[in-house]
């Protein structure tokens, strides 16, 4: 899935044959990333200084930390992410992208075959 596919016309499923949109189904439904690994949010670096009058980070830029940024209820989160998490994190937000992505489509077929009126 490109960022070109979301720009296409919203009828794009109008000429395809029902059977097509249906097999289109079960690849994306296959193709869904582990549900119970999705994280929302973002990374984002902050500079932090430890405190230590010592430090190099005293006169020079602060210690390079990774936070995850998210919107719940309302309120930004940021949570600080340890160095031994930040792959879990990473493939959380992605998984958590290709299922938008994936439920996105799946609900563009559905609607498809609403239209059709059939829905087996
Ligand atoms: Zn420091």
């Amino acid at each position: 899935m490109t960022t070109n596919d979301k720009k296409q016309a919203p009828r794009r499923f109008k000429s395809v044959a029902s059977q097509e949109l249906k097999e289109r189904k079960l690849q994306l439904v296959k193709a869904l990333p582990p549900m119970n690994h999705i994280l929302r949010g973002s990374l984002i670096t902050r500079h932090v200084k430890c405190g230590k009058p010592t430090c190099h980070c005293a006169t020079g830029v602060g210690h390079a930390s990774l936070y995850l940024s998210s919107f719940y209820h309302g309120k930004t989160q940021m949570d600080y992410v340890p160095a031994a998490w930040e792959q879990w994190v990473r493939t959380g937000l992605e998984n958590y992208e290709v299922a938008q992505d994936i439920l996105s489509e799946l609900t563009e077929l559905n609607l498809e075959l609403l239209r059709r009126r059939e829905n087996e």
